[in-house]
């Protein structure tokens, strides 16, 4: 196990890498946590929980709502929780989300520490201290910046994790890997989900790369104001198509963003598009759809990426570096045609 202290706002977030659940029981007494995991989490990995108080949620992202949190509520005042409870959210970026809210308001604040079983929420959304719940059909819509005191990394949780969640939580490494690490690029582009699986030490590594590349862009940036932007690669076009069909959120980035990458030639003469497809293929990720542009470029317009002078969209000028570009709307659509 290693331990990493990062600072956000001047307040220290502790990271336990490569590190087993176990290690709970040295960083809160039982007697004052409450952990929170979904059915999915809890089923799978039950003797991990015993002797823990424990809320077991419904699984999925039409549970990241209100009505959820008032579940909790409920609960924790049942449970006598107090001031001094740490809340402990043990699930994926649902659980992590949700949880991190309901620390946030619950008598005003209490502490809260995650332990992510998604690559998803490992590599992104517990990082960072976003947190919230969806309102209606408008997602994240209500939450805070609020960091958790501590995060441990057990990547013996991934072993119940299903293959189409891998891809989805891959499809972020590779973003990563796009914007930021040419060198974790390459080292991908040889690999594939079955080697990370069978390879602990690899994985672990991996992960711990990817923490590191979100911290930096959120340290750098915690307000969202530049840099945590870059994070948004893939993600205009991404956006677009998952609202329209039925799509996991690592498949719909990966097509945005092999349309950002052939976006990029033309605006950057960014000239490494085959690597990023070569790659995303590898990790089981679609690299093309057909969708109607009109209709995407309707979500497009009221995203809030959107500035008067056209999209903030983030481009690549190679592997590794990513700039923001504001595009006019006319000849994004263009742009979005030539490709399709
Ligand atoms: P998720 O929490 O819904 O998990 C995906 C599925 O995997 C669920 O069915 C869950 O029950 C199951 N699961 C989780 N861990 C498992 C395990 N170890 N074994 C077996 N099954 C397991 O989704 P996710 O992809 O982890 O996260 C998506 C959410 O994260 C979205 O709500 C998104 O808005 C949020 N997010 C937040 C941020 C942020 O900065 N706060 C960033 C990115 C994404």
């Amino acid at each position: 196990m290693k331990k990493r202290t990062f600072h956000f706002s001047g307040k220290p977030v502790n990271y336990y890498f490569d590190a087993s659940f176990d290690v709970l029981n040295k960083l809160v007494p039982v007697e004052s946590a409450v952990l929170i995991t979904d059915e999915n989490v809890f089923e799978a990995h039950k003797k991990k929980f015993k002797g823990w108080s424990t809320i077991v949620l419904k699984p999925g992202e039409q549970y990241k709502v209100q009505q959820t949190v008032d579940v909790i509520i409920d609960q924790l005042i049942e449970l006598g929780a107090d001031r001094q409870t740490t809340l402990i959210g043990v699930g994926g970026g649902v659980v992590t989300d949700i949880v991190g809210y309901v620390a946030g308001v619950y008598m005003r604040g209490v502490a809260v520490g995650f332990v992510p079983t998604t690559i998803l929420a490992m590599v992104d959304a517990s990082i960072g201290g976003k947190n919230g719940i969806d309102v209606g059909l408008y997602k994240n819509m209500v939450g805070l910046i609020r960091q958790p005191q501590f995060l441990v990394y057990d990547v013996d949780f991934l072993k119940s994790l299903p293959k189409h969640q891998w891809e989805n939580g891959f499809a972020e490494i590779i973003k990563h890997a796009a914007i930021k690490d040419a060198k974790m690029m390459k080292e991908l582009s040889m690999n594939n989900i079955g080697y990370y699986q069978k390879n602990k030490k690899a994985l672990a590594s991996l992960i711990e790369r990817n923490v590191q590349i979100k911290i930096k862009v959120v340290q750098k940036d915690e307000f969202e104001k530049g840099d945590r932007k870059l994070l948004n690669f893939g993600h205009t076009i991404g956006h677009a198509i998952e609202n329209q069909h039925v799509l996991l959120h690592g498949h719909a980035i990966s097509i945005g963003m092999v349309y950002a990458a052939k976006i990029s030639q033309v605006l950057t003469g960014f000239s490494e598009t085959n690597i990023l497809v070569e790659t995303l293929k590898k990790y089981g990720l679609p690299t093309a759809m057909h969708f109607d542009i009109q209709e995407a470029m309707q979500v497009m317009q009221k995203d809030k990426k959107k500035a008067s002078a056209g999209m903030q969209y983030v481009v690549l000028q190679k592997i590794g570096k990513a700039v923001s570009e504001t595009i006019p709307m006319k000849s994004l659509e263009k742009l979005i045609k030539l490709y399709s």
